[in-house]
């Protein structure tokens, strides 16, 4: 088999709010084809819906690429040798498709109302006509003429002339033949004069030199538009990669209204690492590798890309999954630099404690890790080594067993004494509590723990008791002993 050519690849997302999970879907996908050929990834932000910009998206889009890894190698931060890479920079550039398309007969103006074609919507509807969309009143008018009859505003619009014999069907990389509705005689330039999706996609991705289209299956009907478009105005077609729509574990279609996850901002407040994140969508995209498989780095990933692997029936978004990648990237970190992570998490939600000690922290952080599913839950399981005072909640309160203060005289005997590592500790506690006064060792040291954390369960009792030191292990036994 012969390398296949450098690929230009691109996401295309429109700052209309916090980016969906489906930008970082496809900028894996982009991104892994570039790399596997040698090619380049670009961003190109699609703002031609003046009315549904959102303030801070773009920036948003930026942020959360470079988070996961996904940064492209052109975009309009960044520059590149086919800028501008902002649509709405591009006015001028789309103008003369227009025109040449109008002049070969391939497009014509269309000054009907909103309210005529609403109207005609409605009595297709009614009379359940088997053809819809535009009727064509406009084609073949001047103005003047169409100025004459009803339903006429003032500013027109340009619609495509799609010829009873458009294409309808193409190959997919991913699917293979695929075919697609009959279009409508689709608007390409609005009233406002930005031109609409249909028409900046395919100049802007043959201006860019995109050889690789990749975005969501949503778009295979208007595949056959574009490939007309491309027809028309000479351009070679790309190749198309309709990857698939991601769905709640109900099957329905993941949005942000329904599921947090759909915000690709909601994975890095939850506390989930980048590259558990980005090694989900991987899995996304392809079926569930054979167990034990599941873990792979983008390199890797990389390394096996095929188009052909790529799942067509919509993968479920079963956070389940994540956790565990996300437990198990996070043991993988080491702990400098899981310790990092957890104060940057915290510093970055806006609830770190300055008075920690990030040291004692490092120290503690192994007691804690392999339990750990987010970075968040570091801090609430080492709370109790990290501040002066422990608080015994109620429940560990009422689980104290009789015989408590016989338990805590005779620990705090052993404490004084032992050397204040944890290994001496469990062999002075156990001698005296377990084989000496014959307690189980359940029993045993519960009180111990209880006053040691505040609470029934924590992490290693007596790593933890050598982190927090003799002086403040005596004193909170001891303030605990007191109030028996
Ligand atoms: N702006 C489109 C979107 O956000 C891009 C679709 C495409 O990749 O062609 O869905």
């Amino acid at each position: 088999m012969t390398a296949p050519l450098p690929a230009r690849t691109r996401v295309a997302p429109s700052p209309t709010g916090d980016p969906h999970v489906g930008t970082a879907f496809m900028a894996l996908f982009d991104k892994a084809w570039a790399a596997k050929t040698g090619g380049s990834f670009v961003l190109r932000i699609e703002d031609t819906d003046q009315n549904r910009l959102v303030e801070g998206s773009e920036q948003q889009i930026y942020d959360t690429l470079e988070w996961l890894g996904l940064s492209p190698d052109e975009s309009p931060a960044k520059g590149g040798d086919f800028g501008p890479y902002r649509q709405s920079e591009r006015l001028e550039t789309y103008r003369p498709y227009v025109e040449q398309l109008v002049a070969d007969g391939h497009a014509y103006y269309c000054w009907c109302s909103s309210e005529r074609l609403s109207e005609l919507r409605k009595e297709q509807e009614a009379s359940k006509a088997a053809k819809t969309g535009y009727d064509r009143l406009c084609h073949g008018m001047t103005r003047e003429e169409r100025a004459k009859l009803p339903g006429f505003t003032e500013t027109p619009v340009v619609r495509m002339l799609v010829p009873d014999d458009a294409p309808l069907t193409f190959t997919d990389i991913i699917r293979g033949e695929v075919k697609a509705p009959f279009p409508d005689d689709q608007v390409i330039l609005k009233a406002d004069g930005f031109p609409t999706y249909h028409l900046a996609v395919v100049v802007d991705d043959h201006l860019m030199g995109i050889t690789t289209v990749v975005r969501g299956e949503e778009w295979i009907s208007s595949t056959p538009k574009h490939l007309l478009l491309y027809r028309w105005l000479g351009f070679p077609e790309p190749q198309y990669a309709h990857m698939p729509l991601l769905r709640n574990t109900d099957k329905s279609k993941i949005s942000k209204r329904r599921n947090p996850a759909a915000r690709l901002m909601w994975f890095r407040e939850q506390g989930y690492l980048p590259e558990a994140v980005r090694n989900f969508l991987q899995l996304l995209g392809y079926p569930p590798a054979e167990d034990g498989q599941e873990v792979a780095t983008f390199d890797e990933f990389v390394a096996a890309f095929a188009w052909d692997k790529v799942a067509t029936t919509g993968p479920v978004f079963d956070v389940k999954k994540l956790d565990w990648l996300n437990g198990h990237y996070i043991r993988s970190l080491g702990t400098d630099e899981l310790t990092r992570r957890i104060v940057a998490f915290h510093t970055e939600r806006g609830d770190w404690d300055e008075m920690i000690d990030v040291d004692l922290l490092r120290r503690a952080v192994p007691l804690v890790s392999e339990r750990m599913v987010l970075l968040g839950d570091a801090l609430p399981k080492l709370h109790f080594l990290l501040t002066d005072e422990v608080v015994i909640d109620d429940d560990a309160r009422a689980a104290l067993p009789d015989n408590a203060a016989a338990v805590l005289d005779a620990g705090l005997g052993v404490l004084e004494g032992v050397p204040f590592d944890a290994e001496s500790i469990q062999a002075g506690l156990r001698a005296k509590l377990v084989e000496e006064m014959g307690i189980k060792a359940k029993f045993a040291f519960g009180p111990l723990r209880i006053g040691l954390t505040g609470s029934k369960v924590s992490p290693p009792l007596f790593e933890s008791m050598e982190l927090l030191g003799r002086e403040a292990t005596l004193a909170r036994l001891k303030g605990l002993r007191d109030s028996l």
